[in-house]
């Protein structure tokens, strides 16, 4: 039974809160976007706002999807927190805690491994990989309908990359360069045109470019299947918008797989295993919402 709960998407440039009707879904009546600013502001306004409307809509439990890295094991003295972000004035910030006094219970999870959830519930499969392609590159993970945790989360975005001939460009994960995320994020795309990539929406389709971006993408898939075995993988993000992608990701994971799995969803449809969200745009909204209805369901 489902019963009516609040969400917290967080994002590095945008954050969206909601509290959901009495079936647990979405509604924008009772949604509110907010910029991301500083954590204290940022956190602050998402937290007046449930405050304001719980007595309108008692919610009785918060879902937050959030940016990371977060610290997502019960037992740390930081859980519930971001770490070490890149984003300034975001590292080692409490988020869990800014809603605390609101007294209802609060589930914590990435943004990648919510969506996961929420994506292979829909489907009605026990695992899929939620992979967003968009200011950076993320990967979340459910394995036997349980979100994958442990040393911390999936950080599959990354691993290194085999480079595709004719690509020079050198990578810009501050960590590693040439990992998947240093070479297929927005930054990556517009740097090896050398435009901002708030100008990369006026690209052409049929632009070089995507083609090198998607072999990189096509790489983390294939080895998010062979490590993980996972029956969907959903990919979204802001980057994801531009269609032609999902074509160019499919042709290079069948090249790089070169016919070694022989499973139907993967020789002859592989649309349906290479697939964008089901929930499009309201994908981390929901799956936030839908976090919180699990502490509903235990207790
Ligand atoms: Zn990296």
């Amino acid at each position: 039974m489902s019963s009516i709960v609040a969400g917290i998407e967080m994002g590095g440039t945008g954050c969206k809160v909601a509290i959901s009707d009495t079936n647990g879904q979405f509604t924008e009546q009772y949604s509110l976007q907010v910029v991301t600013t500083t954590s204290e502001n940022t956190l602050l306004e998402i937290h007046d706002w449930l405050a304001l409307k719980k007595s309108e809509r008692p919610f009785v439990a918060i879902g937050i999807a959030c940016f990371g890295p977060v610290d997502l094991n019960k037992k740390s003295k930081t859980y519930g927190y971001i770490t070490t972000t890149p984003k300034p004035g975001w590292q080692y910030v409490n988020v869990v805690g800014a809603f605390h006094d609101l007294n209802v219970p609060i589930v914590f999870e990435t943004d990648v491994n919510a969506p996961a959830m929420t994506e292979a519930a829909l489907l009605g499969d026990t695992s899929a990989a939620y992979i967003t392609i968009g200011t950076g590159v993320g990967v979340g993970l459910v394995i036997n309908s349980q979100p994958i945790h442990g040393l911390m989360h999936p950080e599959g975005a990354h691993i290194k990359v085999e480079r595709i001939s004719g690509d020079d460009y050198s990578g810009c994960c501050p960590y590693h360069g040439s990992c998947i995320e240093g070479m297929s994020k927005a930054q990556a795309v517009a740097e090896r045109l050398n435009i901002s990539p708030s100008l990369l929406s006026t690209i052409p389709d049929d632009h070089p470019v995507w083609n090198i971006q998607a072999y990189y993408i096509a790489q983390l898939c294939a080895a998010t299947m062979y490590l993980t075995s996972v029956e969907r993988i959903i990919i979204g993000g802001g980057l994801m918008k531009r269609q032609i992608l999902f074509k160019l990701i499919r042709k290079h994971f069948h090249q790089i797989l070169n016919n070694y799995i022989n499973i139907p969803i993967i020789t002859q449809n592989i649309d349906e295993y290479i697939c964008p969200s089901q929930l499009g745009d309201l994908i981390g909204i929901q799956s936030a919402l839908d976090l919180a209805q699990t502490v509903v369901n235990k207790n």
